[in-house]
Formats: C-alpha cells, sequence, structure tokens
C-alpha cells in the first residue's frame, strides 16, 4: 500500500509563523491593531486605502500619514513579507514569472500574464506541495509550508501593481494555479479569497467569477468550500478519467476516487451555479488515448463542466511528454461529439521554465541534492488562462 500524501493541517506546518500584516486581519481588527499602537482608529483605513486601493506596499510612500504613525504602524502592520529573488519574462513580456522569498528563506512562485482583453494572476498557497503528483516539479520538490493569509495577499497586490506599472492595465483575474494545493490550507486561502474580493478599503475588490481556485480533489473540502458563499470558480484537476491511472497521476485519488471527486464538483456546481473547470493536462501515450476521451466523455455529459486540455509542460529529465497536436485535437473532436465543453488550451511562459514550481526547483537544486532524481516527471506547470466565462 503506497504512503498518501500528507495534507497539512494545524499552523503553518514546520517554519514560523510569518510576521502579522494587516492583509491578515479583516478592517475591524486592523482598526483594534492600530488603536493598541495608540493611534488613532481612522489611520487603519488609511493604510488599507494605500495598500489595497492604490497598490502601494512601502510605508515610505504613504506620505499622507504623519511620519512617526508611519513608523509605528508600517513596523506592526506591514512588515516585507516577499522579497523578490529574480523575475523573468516570456511571451514578449506578456508572461512574468516572480520568485520570491519568504522571511523563513522558503520559497515561492507567482505569475503574472497579460492577455488582449485582461490580466491575469497566479499565485501560490504554500511553499511546495505534499500531494507527490508526478508529473509536477511543485509536487517533486515536498511540502515546505503552508503560506499566510498576507503572504497570498501579498502576491496579488504585488502584482496588480505590477500590472499597472508594465501594462497600464488593472489587474482582472486570479487563480490559484501557482505552488501548493489551495484546499490543502483551507482556512488561509479562504481568508485570502474574501480579503481579495472585498471592497477596498476592506480589500482589493475583484470581483469573485473572476477568482478561480484549482485543487486536486481533496472532497472534505471541496464541499465545505460550496458552502462558503464564495462562489469563486473551482477548477479540479482531474488528469484521468479511471481511477487505475488517475492513482498514478494523482496519488490523493487512492483516498477520493474519481466518481466521489466529480460528486463534489457537480455540488459545488449546484450550490454556487458555477460551472466546473476540469483540468486535464494531455501526457503522451498515457492519458490521451481516444478510448480515455470516450470515458471522460460519459463522465461529463449533461454536466455543468467546461474541459481544458493542456499539453503537458514537461523539463529535461521527465520521461513524459506532451500529447502531439493531433492526439490533442483528437481527444477534443470525442470530447464535444458527447456534448462536452472542451477547449484546447495554449500555455505560457514555456520558454521561462513553464511556471510555478521550477524556477523555486532549479534554485534549490543547486543547494541540496536531494531533489534530483525525485521521480519520474521533473515538469514545468503550464500556465494558462481558464475557462472563467
Ligand atoms: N494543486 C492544485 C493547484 C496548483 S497546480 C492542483 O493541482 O490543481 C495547477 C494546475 O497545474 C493543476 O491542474 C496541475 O495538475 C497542473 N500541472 C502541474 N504540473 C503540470 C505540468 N507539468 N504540465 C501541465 N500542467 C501541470
Ligand atoms: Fe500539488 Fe497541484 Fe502539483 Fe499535484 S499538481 S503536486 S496538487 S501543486
Amino acid at each position: 500500500m503506497k504512503t498518501l500524501p500528507v495534507v497539512a493541517a494545524g499552523p503553518l506546518a514546520a517554519g514560523k509563523l510569518a510576521p502579522a500584516h494587516l492583509a491578515d486581519l479583516d478592517l475591524a481588527a486592523r482598526r483594534a491593531a492600530v488603536d493598541r499602537l495608540g493611534e488613532p482608529a481612522f489611520r487603519a483605513g488609511q493604510v488599507s486605502r494605500h495598500y489595497f486601493g492604490r497598490l502601494v506596499r512601502d510605508p515610505a510612500a504613504m506620505t499622507d500619514l504623519p511620519a512617526a504613525a508611519r513608523e509605528r504602524i508600517a513596523g506592526a502592520l506591514l512588515p516585507t513579507l516577499l522579497t523578490p529573488l529574480s523575475e523573468r519574462s516570456g511571451d514578449g513580456g506578456d508572461t512574468r514569472k516572480l520568485l520570491w522569498r519568504l522571511h523563513d528563506g522558503a520559497l515561492v512562485e507567482s505569475v503574472l500574464m497579460r492577455y488582449p482583453d485582461r490580466v491575469t494572476a497566479c499565485v501560490s498557497s504554500q511553499s511546495g506541495c505534499g500531494m507527490g503528483c508526478p508529473f509536477c516539479a511543485t509536487g517533486q520538490a515536498g511540502l515546505t509550508r503552508n503560506l499566510s493569509t498576507a503572504e497570498i495577499v501579498d502576491q496579488v497586490v504585488s502584482l496588480a501593481a505590477r500590472a499597472v506599472t508594465e501594462y497600464g492595465q488593472r489587474l482582472s483575474r486570479v487563480v490559484f494555479m501557482g505552488m501548493g494545493e489551495p484546499l490543502a490550507n483551507y482556512a488561509r486561502v479562504v481568508t485570502a479569497i474574501r480579503r481579495l474580493v472585498a471592497p477596498p478599503p476592506e480589500g482589493l475588490g475583484l470581483s469573485r467569477r473572476h477568482v478561480t481556485l484549482s485543487t486536486v480533489g481533496l472532497v472534505p473540502a471541496m464541499r465545505r468550500l460550496a458552502a462558503e458563499d464564495l462562489p469563486v470558480t473551482l477548477a479540479l484537476s482531474l488528469h484521468a478519467p479511471d481511477d487505475d491511472l488517475r492513482d498514478e497521476l494523482v496519488p490523493v485519488n487512492q483516498r477520493w476516487r474519481v466518481a466521489e471527486v466529480l460528486d463534489a464538483a457537480w455540488a459545488y456546481a449546484a450550490r454556487t451555479g458555477r460551472r466546473v473547470s476540469i483540468e486535464y493536462a494531455m501526457i503522451r501515450d498515457v492519458n490521451d488515448q481516444p478510448w480515455r476521451a470516450a470515458r471522460l466523455g460519459r463522465l461529463l455529459s449533461g454536466r455543468p463542466a467546461h474541459v481544458n486540455l493542456i499539453p503537458l509542460n514537461p523539463t529535461p529529465g521527465s520521461a513524459w511528454r506532451g500529447s502531439t497536436r493531433a492526439a490533442e485535437q483528437e481527444f477534443a473532436r470525442r470530447l464535444k461529439a458527447a456534448g462536452v465543453a472542451t477547449t484546447v488550451r495554449d500555455t505560457r511562459g514555456r520558454e521561462i521554465d513553464g511556471a510555478c514550481g521550477q524556477l523555486a526547483a532549479s534554485r534549490s537544486d543547486s543547494r541540496s541534492e536531494s531533489r534530483s532524481g525525485a521521480g519520474i516527471g521533473h515538469p514545468a506547470r503550464a500556465h494558462r488562462e481558464r475557462a472563467e466565462r
């Protein structure tokens, strides 16, 4: 019997707590915190408007606050959470991947992607991931720790600021498709989403329809999320229609089977009125056979689902390759014939190591031997836009 991946629970797993930050708190708690510092409570609103409304993260730029107040408040509520380590850009600058160092040395990545009609931020919910999917670079490295609410929110706020300076555009969407399994860091991720959709000065004011959470399929957490009254788009990383193969590609399937995970997805759709995205990374000769397309079609036909087919984004050293274009087209054709809405996605950021997981993995590789040879695949994650309409 294989060991199941560890679902991180409790406080931020190993490491120390991230320093408290205003994005960890709701506005009332920020007021109370400012009051405890001996400052008038309205300063909490001022600082929040800078942070969420104007995307200012540097206290020195909050010049409408008296210098002494700024220092006191910044010291208590605006610690630096993310220190940029490197940045790479691809797709002619339309994709920018940032690698951050957290206060304790843990690494995370975020990606900013510009499309003709929108700008999307892809953020991490954990440093590493404990789910062990063998085709995923993050999975190979294991879990370092959960991120705090503010460490998640601060990725979005800094990318939103970048969207303005780089593209002159507002950030329109957020996808939890970076490092980590968001539902394994449930409470912090849900609180982060609440911050992202609350209007300023409470939060960033994104539309909840424009937030997508991608999960490997932790069934109890999916059911809990459905009851949160937070109808974000759910993406389910299915990758195989049959338990035999899914047990291998997505090891958590050994605990929650395909049928159970799809039931939870349909319950989510029924509760929120939102179609679920089914993610399917096309791996050549592994999960891309026509019979699997037919089987997937039977599972999804008549359901509130939209399939995203994405060619696997492999890295050197991986035994697995992305499907051929022809296999992908045939797979899509069969799904559509079964009446299932299907999109073949392009990938983003291939030339900058695909995506989340890989930059951090290459950094860590240079420091530790333990990563190399850690399994079959060591690919980058493909970054792509989802069906969120
Ligand atoms: N842990 C969550 C969210 C982060 S992964 C999840 O698994 O859903 C985001 C998406 O990237 C998932 O659909 C995941 O299966 C996919 N992914 C990971 N590695 C990939 C790769 N090498 N090529 C293509 N997609 C990949
Ligand atoms: Fe974790 Fe998602 Fe990668 Fe699986 S695909 S290891 S759940 S980040």
